[in-house]
């Protein structure tokens, strides 16, 4: 693999604060994130940008709507987003927010050096404006000849005095680009569409508006008070003005041009050809990647608020696993194709992937090692006997990285599968439990060391994308992540000596169904949920008792008793409210009615089954299992010897 040593500047679009941050936001910016900690890792110098846009009538409107001036409820917003991107451990270099002073500056900087250019020029422009989209239509353009063509609100005519940019001379040159430059926009299938776009002739862009002044006002040398910026230059610019575009060119020559813009494909077309025709105006190089992914549905529907299935991205985080949820959210779709999302779909990958095939692997290198040679591990015999094995991973590593920065992110996680395919594979076939067994223990030395080196270079692959459950499957292995180890083993394909394996908790126990708040009931069958691609146990492995990690799949949590009523008709049950802290209480159904009055249970406390997958008994929905003894005498809820914090888990 080779390495790269040019620096690297990659960026999310900067988010309207009109919206709060749902899936497609928290999308764009981890796989932002993933590229940045990658390169990282490789050993480029990484500079990684998100933010906010701020300014626009809309932004003006939605404030007044809230009795706040537009900076007040700007500020909300954007410290909500910022939040959110400190929460998901998201590592920016900077978060650039268009109401900065710096980005204002630069903007205006720019704009004076394109009028000097001669690219602008004072006109009057008359359209059908569209103050939710904050665009201009021509009248063929409008839905039976009034409403907006982008979100179906009617539109106003509106004449007004207005700069122009000539983005009709940049057609030529930006033909020109995409066809020399084969990979700018990604992916291609977008490309073609903006390529016939452009063909099919660019009008002058009008750039300035006098109808509000909630934006950055034109530099002070054109004397024109009334003007402000139309948003999307303003917004544009910000891709420069973060680097110090206006201010000094320290970090403009560091980082720009940037490696890769990263946006939805709805904001392609400014990206695409706005965005390049402004960089050509102001004599700046043009990004390598101008990247679009597609969109998100739920269950196979659009997600709306009337609908009530919004994901929201911190739920599942929460729920599932931050890690969990970026593995996800790389593998399943194909970069630019659209993708949905399903508890199914993610339980799949989660119970799988990530549990059968990485954290089971893990557990069976500590199993192995710590049986057969007290966790230490000797890699000396590895090329004698498992050249083959070797052979076969670096053949499929030698191209991973090539998937990266063309987007192919899933496809780059399908290889590193592969490899621990290779991995899993060659347990079975090798047998290290009957080699010890045969007395040939530097053979199965030789084995659990090849997996131990497989994981390890995985673990260095993976980091970008799980970066918690990565830095503890290292210090499992005893390696670092960093570009030295980085070089060392998948640059410069060589084997981790001799190291000692540290125990770790299961890395990603077993999933069953998590009710979300927003959640529309999943049907996940029998058969789904019990799991085809489980493995087979191992031999050895074949007795009564089980080790911590398997009791560790339950999860115990004490609970408080909030509700308790009888079930009509039934004998045995009571319908439990049980709070876990979790925000929303738990139905649970427990066998106790001939023990226990529903009276004498409220505002007791009980060891709860958390992770149990939720059954129903009489056609009610019960979510968890309350511990109990029963014996002669009679039964018995366990319980704390003295009040616990709610939510504690039991260990
Ligand atoms: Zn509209």
């Amino acid at each position: 693999m080779e390495k790269s040593c040019k620096n690297v500047y990659i960026t999310t679009p900067i988010y309207y604060v009109n919206d709060v941050a749902h899936i497609g936001h928290a999308y764009t910016t981890i796989i932002a994130d993933m590229l940045a900690r990658y390169s990282r890792l490789t050993g480029s110098k990484t500079y990684f940008l998100t933010g906010t846009d701020e300014h626009g009538q809309k932004i003006a409107h939605s404030a007044e709507a809230r009795g706040k001036t537009p900076k007040e409820y700007a500020d909300e917003v954007s410290g909500k987003f910022k939040k959110l991107w400190d929460d998901f451990d998201i590592t920016y270099d900077k978060f650039i927010r268009t109401t900065d002073q710096e980005h204002k500056n630069g903007v205006q900087k720019a704009f004076e050096t394109m009028y000097k250019k001669g690219d602008i020029y004072k006109g009057d422009y008359e359209g059908f404006y569209c103050v939710s989209c904050e665009t201009f239509f021509t009248q063929k353009q409008l839905i039976d000849e009034q409403f907006c063509p982008d979100c179906g609100k009617p539109t106003n005519i509106v004449k007004e005095e207005s700069y122009f940019f000539k983005l009709s001379e940049y057609e030529d040159k930006l033909l020109k680009w995409y066809e020399e430059n084969e990979d700018c926009i990604l992916p291609r299938s977008k490309k073609n569409e903006i390529v016939n776009f452009v063909k099919s002739g660019l009008r002058d862009l009008s750039i300035s508006r006098t109808s509000f002044d909630w934006g950055v006002k034109l530099p002070e040398s054109m004397n024109e008070p009334k003007h402000v910026m139309y948003v999307w230059l303003d917004a544009l610019m910000n891709y420069i003005t973060a680097l110090g575009y206006g201010k000094d060119d320290i970090n403009m020559e560091e980082f720009w041009p940037a490696k890769v813009h990263l946006v939805g494909k709805d904001i392609l077309r400014f990206h695409a050809i706005y965005w390049p025709a402004f960089l050509m105006s102001l004599n700046l190089p043009l990004p390598k990647h101008i990247a679009a992914h597609g969109w998100w549905t739920r269950d196979g529907e659009k997600m709306s608020k009337s609908k009530g299935n919004v994901v929201n991205p911190k739920e599942i985080a929460d729920a599932y696993g931050l890690d969990s949820f970026r593995y996800f959210m790389l593998r399943e779709v194909p970069f630019g194709q659209d993708g949905d999302f399903s508890q199914k779909a993610l339980l799949d990958r989660i119970n799988s992937d990530l549990g059968n095939d990485l954290g089971n692997l893990l557990n069976r290198i500590s199993g192995m090692s710590g049986k057969y040679f007290d966790f230490k591990i000797d890699s000396k015999d590895v090329i004698k006997y498992h050249k083959k094995e070797l052979d076969e991973v670096y053949a499929i590593l030698d191209n991973v990285e090539s998937y990266i920065f063309n987007m192919q992110i899933n496809r780059f996680l399908e290889d590193i599968w592969k490899v621990l395919t290779v991995a899993n594979k060659a347990i079975g076939d090798y047998e290290p439990w009957a080699k010890m067994k045969d007395g040939k223990e530097d053979e199965a030395m030789a084995l659990v060391a090849l997996i131990t080196n497989i994981m390890a270079k995985v673990a260095l692959l993976l980091d970008s994308v799980m970066p918690e459950k990565i830095s503890k499957i290292a210090s499992s292995l005893g390696i670092s992540i960093d570009t030295i180890t980085y070089n060392k083993l998948i640059v410069n394909k060589e084997l981790v000596n001799k190291t000692t394996i540290t125990k770790v908790e299961q890395l990603f126990p077993r999933i069953e169904e998590v009710l979300l708040k927003q959640s529309i009931p999943s049907q996940v069958s029998k058969d789904q949920a019990e799991n085809k691609s489980s493995k087979k146990p191992e031999k050895e492995e074949d007795d009564n008792l089980i080790t911590i990690d398997k009791f560790f799949e339950t999860t115990l949590k004490i609970g408080t008793i909030v509700e308790a009523e009888e079930v009509p008709k039934s004998k045995k049950l009571l319908k439990l409210q049980v709070d876990l802290a979790e925000g929303r209480n738990r139905q649970v159904l427990a066998g106790i009615k001939e023990f226990y009055s529903a009276e004498e249970l409220v505002g007791t406390q009980a060891c709860v089954v958390a992770n149990l997958k939720p059954a129903k008994l009489m056609g009610m929905i019960s979510e968890g299992m309350l511990l109990a003894a029963k014996d002669e005498n009679g039964l018995s809820l366990i319980r704390p010897e003295t009040k616990k914090t709610i939510g504690t888990k039991i260990s």
